[in-house]
């Protein structure tokens, strides 16, 4: 039996230890990959906090997975080894229930989370099941794919299911570990882009992400500068604050509409007469299928978009998570598995 190192959490709140395990068998439908790389993901605190009901402990975090097959199970068809792969959210559903059965598979009333259904990415080998494969494309690195597994196609795939097209004004709000990736997705994608977040020192940074304008939300009243620009088609929402979103819809234009992506526990307040009579409206998103993902990469690979990581090794996941977590990473934090 080949053994491997993996990172757990032993109990909710416990620390991230590094531990010896057996590599795992793929079951029928499933493939066991040897990861390359793993993205640290703030969702990553539901597994280590004990945040999600019902989480069996130890439990391995971890959903931005980047890796090559190592052997597929019974019964697997499409896929063998030596393909590399990437892990998302999405990491199953059961085919079977409502909303599966109406094909709106990343909602499945049983879906499955790595590293929170299933042992995750923070190890040298996982075993998923089939349709959570994305194929990466061969010019794309594992470190770059692993965070488009999660900020990289929330962001993408809010966007083009947005109804914006080219040339319409399109804001994103925030530019943390998502918004720096919607800001390039947005450009990449024929918009008039507009980066929103605190303090002039990000100017440079959001050009050199593509935006095409820069609003400092400290220094000028976010709604008017955004009216000056015609009204936001659409205002992708990154950060995890109620207030900051509320402050912004003021700038939606005709048929503009506010996507939520960043969690938070405040609620937005929107004008009802403008939202009335500027047909305006308010939507969350969640992220995408392991097809959507694999969308995401293929684009990101075509058009040049990378995240902005900071690389740790797998044994220094504990050192990694904290760096995410306490905010001195600005972007994304990832292991570099295969290093
Ligand atoms: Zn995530
Ligand atoms: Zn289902």
């Amino acid at each position: 039996m080949r053994t491997m190192k993996a990172v757990q959490v032993a109990k909710a709140g416990g620390p991230l230890e590094v531990v010896e395990r057996d590599v795992p068998e793929p079951g029928a439908g499933q493939v066991l990959i040897k990861i390359q790389a793993c993205g640290i993901c703030h969702s990553d605190a539901l597994t280590k906090e004990g945040q999600w009901p019902g989480l069996e402990y130890p439990r391995v975090p971890g959903h931005e997975i980047a890796g090559v097959i190592d052997k597929v199970g019974a019964g697997v068809e499409g896929w063998q080894a030596g393909q590399r792969v990437g892990v998302g959210w999405h990491g199953g559903h059961c085919g079977r229930c409502e909303h599966c059965r109406r094909g709106d598979f990343v909602l499945c009333q049983r879906a499955l989370v790595p590293g929170i259904s299933y042992d995750g990415g923070y190890a040298e080998f996982m075993v998923a099941p089939v349709e959570a494969l994305a194929r990466i494309p061969d010019d794309l690195s594992d470190v770059d794919a692993a965070p488009l597994l999660c900020a990289g196609i929330t962001t993408f795939n809010a966007l083009r299911n947005s109804g914006a097209r080219a040339g319409d004004v399109v804001a994103v709000l925030g530019i943390g570990g998502l918004g720096h990736l919607g800001v390039q997705f947005a450009r990449k994608m024929g918009f008039v882009t507009v980066a929103i977040a605190r303090g002039q020192d990000k100017a440079s940074l959001a050009k050199e992400l593509g935006a095409h304008h820069y609003i400092d939300s400290t220094a000028v009243n976010v709604a008017e500068a955004l009216q000056a620009l015609g009204g936001a088609r659409v205002i992708l929402a990154t950060v995890t604050s109620g207030k900051a979103m509320s402050a912004v819809v003021g700038g939606l234009g005709l048929n503009g509409k506010l996507i939520m992506v960043g969690l938070s526990e405040e609620p937005v307040e929107v004008p009802i007469a403008q939202f009335i009579m500027g047909r305006n409206s308010v939507q969350g998103w969640p992220s995408g299928t392991s097809a959507d993902s694999q969308d995401t990469l293929a684009f990101s690979a075509l058009s040049g978009i990378k995240p902005m990581i900071e690389e740790f090794p797998l044994t220094k996941a504990a050192e990694a998570y904290d760096r995410m977590m306490s905010g001195a990473a600005r972007f994304r934090v990832v292991l570099n598995t295969g290093q």
